[in-house]
């Protein structure tokens, strides 16, 4: 049966669709217009989509790994299908153009298939005529996923694809600013997946907190704010939940002084931007050699003019709004902080009147390292650019936050540079690169940026406990 992305939005719960007599709305951030009305879970929903994972967990998990392989490499297919309709209605829920849609859409899409491709080996630690010992992965049970508003479909694919491969069942709660594409991936799936394996509830940050405080939900993986992260420590403890909290981050990178100015400045703006900066691993602080930081500081204003920002369903976008009101109430407040204490915009600082959330690029010019903007993640396009002379100076700098996420070093140097990302506190040190991420590359933040790991076989093993099987041969 044919599926309209773009209308009648319903739960996957059990394998079926359900409604709900609450209903909240789903907004398009460029206009602010209403785009639909979207079932908000009660408990009673919350609890049969996890009696439903239950129930689907037995005979999921005693499937041959192969078949269940194949369904995650099907669920990519199914994607792949109905692309065209996602990338528009991620740009009308999420805001982002029509290139950052592609990536995404294009990304989830390849997760499911090379995921696919993954499986635990079986570790031998001992093996003789009389004795063996081995260790084998088992699936946990049902798992709890909770997933933010920047990359709704990708990261909700991060947890989906390993969670199922490994033998899992899951119950997925998508951010209530961003439940489209979800849910219709939900619904899609339906199709092909068993049912209560893959169950989508949509709904507020209530529904989220049921399901990690759940008795029969065995892992929570989270991907959101630091502050919420906490919390979902701490009321995953009820069971002793397995956890992998994905959190906040607050960039560095670092610009040495023998970089092409002019190539460098342009990667870190996409570095910093991309995504109108609503990226967990946007660079958030360019601490710039002094010898080249006006030209540097010239050169990254050039380039962000030429960057044309607005509804990211218009032909040329290419950065689009805040996602939601209350992100761009957020940024507001941060831009308000940052004239009263009198910093230097080079570029941007002027909400533009009119409708939608968009924020302008805005460019703060050597802030003082307290300053709001640069302890805080602003997780928007306000971006501190900070200046150094010494090394040592400037690495403790950039490890001077709770943060530890992931990090840039940018230098023809490239031994330098990879001497200081190892003295850099991050889950992730890109050099002369960002943004690069693969389904085999483990992922993960440092610090308070999260705990465990996302992608390649450490993220998959994640997703299960280990067992070890000791076995004598009596005589
Ligand atoms: P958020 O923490 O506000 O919300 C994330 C999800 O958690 C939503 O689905 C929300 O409804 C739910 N939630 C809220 N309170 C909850 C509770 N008490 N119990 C259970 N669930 C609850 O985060 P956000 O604003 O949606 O996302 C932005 C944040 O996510 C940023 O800090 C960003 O850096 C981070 N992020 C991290 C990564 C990563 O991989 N490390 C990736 C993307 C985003």
């Amino acid at each position: 049966m044919a599926v309209d992305l773009f209308s009648d939005y319903t739960m996957t719960i059990n394998g079926r669709a359900v409604d709900s007599d609450r209903r909240f709305d789903a907004i398009n951030p460029a206009t602010e217009e209403v785009i639909a009305s979207v079932p908000d879970a009660s408990r009673a929903d919350l609890d049969a989509a996890v009696a439903a994972a239950k129930a689907a967990f037995g005979p999921w998990s005693a499937r041959p790994l192969a078949e269940r392989q194949a369904m995650v490499a099907r669920l990519g297919q199914i994607i792949r299908d109905h692309a065209e309709d996602f990338m528009r209605l991620l740009t009308l829920e999420q805001g982002k153009a029509r290139q950052g849609a592609e990536w995404e859409i294009g990304g989830s899409a390849i997760w499911c298939d090379e995921i696919a491709k993954q499986q635990l080996e079986l570790h031998v630690a001992e093996k003789s005529e009389t004795r063996t010992v081995e260790t084998r992965r088992v699936p946990v049970g049902v798992v709890g996923a909770i997933t933010p508003w920047n990359f709704p479909l990708l990261l909700a694919i991060w947890k989906i694809a390993p969670a199922l491969v490994a033998g899992n069942t899951m119950v997925l709660k998508p951010s209530p600013y961003t439940p489209l594409c979800t849910l219709k991936f939900g619904e899609l799936a339906r199709e092909l997946l068993p049912p209560g394996v893959l169950n989508i509830v949509s709904g507020g940050n209530e529904p989220g907190a049921w399901l990690v405080q759940h008795p029969d939900v065995n892992k929570i993986s989270f991907t959101g704010s630091t502050a919420t992260g906490r919390k979902i420590m701490e009321s995953a403890s009820g069971n002793l939940k397995r956890i992998t909290l994905e959190l906040g981050g607050n960039d560095p990178a670092i610009v040495m002084p023998d970089v092409d100015v002019k190539e460098t400045a342009k990667q870190l703006f996409w570095g910093a931007f991309q995504n109108s900066a609503q990226f967990c691993v946007a660079a958030k602080r360019l601490y710039v050699h002094e010898d080249i930081y006006d030209s540097f500081a010239e050169e990254l204003v050039s380039y962000a003019r030429t960057v044309q920002v607005g509804d990211g369903s218009e032909q040329g976008v290419e950065l689009g709004p805040i996602q939601n009101k209350m992100q761009f109430e957020k940024l507001k407040n941060l831009l308000a902080d940052a004239r009263e204490q009198g910093l230097k915009f080079r570029l941007g600082g002027e909400i533009p009147a009119g409708k939608g959330y968009f924020v302008p690029i805005t460019i703060i010019d050597n802030p003082p390292e307290n300053s709001r903007v640069v302890v805080e993640e602003a997780f928007g396009p306000v971006l501190p650019l900070l200046k150094f002379r010494d090394l040592d100076d400037v690495i403790a700098r950039a490890n001077d936050t709770e943060y530890g996420l992931a990090a840039s070093v940018w230098s023809r140097d490239v031994e330098q540079a990879r001497a200081i990302a190892e003295r850099i506190e991050a889950g992730t040190v890109w050099i002369n690169e960002i943004h690069s991420f693969s389904p085999h590359v483990a992922f993960g933040g440092h610090k308070q940026s999260g705990i465990g790991i996302e992608n390649a076989l450490e993220g998959l093993a994640e997703y299960t406990n280990a067992q070890t099987i000791v076995l004598s041969r009596a005589e």
